[in-house]
């Protein structure tokens, strides 16, 4: 068979927008690719999904779900369908942790646009909003691409979303005849094959350090994805507070616990994406504990600057 040299192989970059972020790719391919072509595909792939899934498009399929009136059957495209089915599998799986049904408190803390100090009427409300139990609150048909809300829950796919948008990267790699890359979307990272010399892609670990960018570790790569979720990312300040975005559905407010962050480390980056906020909330000891029981690679690091990894 015909082979080119690693001489022939040029390091290729593509980015686009990508959900209030941006999407990248890493590649080396001879001459032969047309860069502009992948690049709108990959761009059309990522749109799809925030078109699906989006809570801040008004007219995403999962707004129209969540529009819709209770107890009537929504049909949806199967991607939705298959994000949603993996959403529950994971929220049974982490005991409640990973919780779709957050999006009244992530609205009424403000994230999403208005930050802001719910009063404390509301804050005991949230608390004792009904709690996300599917199939009671959600009833979905994979099989027939069709859902329905059988509670007034909004439906938030934020925390799973990002991470199927680069499955989604890679399967349009794949498509494309490339079997060696690393895609990601705002630090949630897959790669596939090797670079060219036969190494890893690798990816850094930041430090979960507040406006800070130190190296905690270097990960290598290779038919896996990684994403990490931390309290010193995408917060917001209220009244003087920092508050996390990740929201504790026991408490319904936003998670205060003794973990800066949490990486995950699978094979699919939506299970990375979502363990790694389920992790998130379970906290410094019952976390590493539910990784290792669920056989999860995952590097947890204390508020104290402590590490505890479950890698196996
Ligand atoms: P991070 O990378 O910091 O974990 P993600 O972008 O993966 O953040 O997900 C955070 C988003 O997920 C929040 O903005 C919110 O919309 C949603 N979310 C918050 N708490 C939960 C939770 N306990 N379970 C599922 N989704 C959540």
């Amino acid at each position: 068979m015909w082979k080119m040299s690693t001489e022939a192989l040029r390091r290729r970059a593509l980015s686009g927008p990508a959900m209030g972020s941006r999407w990248s790719v890493l590649f080396h391919a001879g001459g032969d690719v047309d860069e502009t072509a992948l690049t709108s595909r990959l761009q059309s792939a990522v749109d799809r999904v925030e078109q699906q899934m989006s809570t801040w498009r008004p007219a995403s399929d999962l707004e129209r779900l969540n529009a819709a009136p209770i107890g009537l059957w929504v049909e949806i495209p199967h991607q939705l369908a298959h994000v949603l089915a993996t959403a529950l599998e994971i929220g049974r799986l982490s005991q409640g942790a990973f919780d779709i049904g957050v999006g009244d408190l992530v609205r009424a803390w403000g994230f999403g646009g208005g930050a802001r100090m719910p009063d404390s009427g509301c804050i005991a409300m949230l608390a004792g909003r009904p709690s996300f139990e599917p199939p009671k609150t959600l009833q979905l048909d994979p099989a027939g691409c069709r859902a329905r809300r059988l509670a007034p829950l909004r439906l938030d796919l934020s925390g799973i979303a990002k991470g199927f948008g680069v499955d989604e990267l890679a399967r349009e790699m794949r498509e494309a005849g490339l079997s060696s890359w690393l895609v990601g979307i705002d630090g949630e990272m897959r790669a596939e094959g090797t670079k060219p010399d036969g190494r890893p892609w690798t990816v850094a670990h930041e430090k979960p350090t507040q406006g800070e960018r130190e190296i905690l570790g270097v990960l290598e790569l290779s038919g896996a994805a990684v994403a990490t979720s931390g309290s010193y990312r995408h917060q917001i300040e209220v009244a003087g507070r920092r508050l996390s975005h990740t929201m504790d559905p026991r408490r319904g407010a936003p998670l205060e616990n003794d973990l800066a962050s949490v990486t995950v480390l699978t094979e699919t980056c939506m299970a990375a994406d979502a363990w790694a906020t389920a992790l998130m909330v379970h906290g410094a000891s019952e976390g590493p504990a539910l990784a290792r029981r669920l056989g999860l690679a995952a590097l947890f690091v204390r508020t104290d600057g402590e590490v505890v990894a479950t890698w196996p």
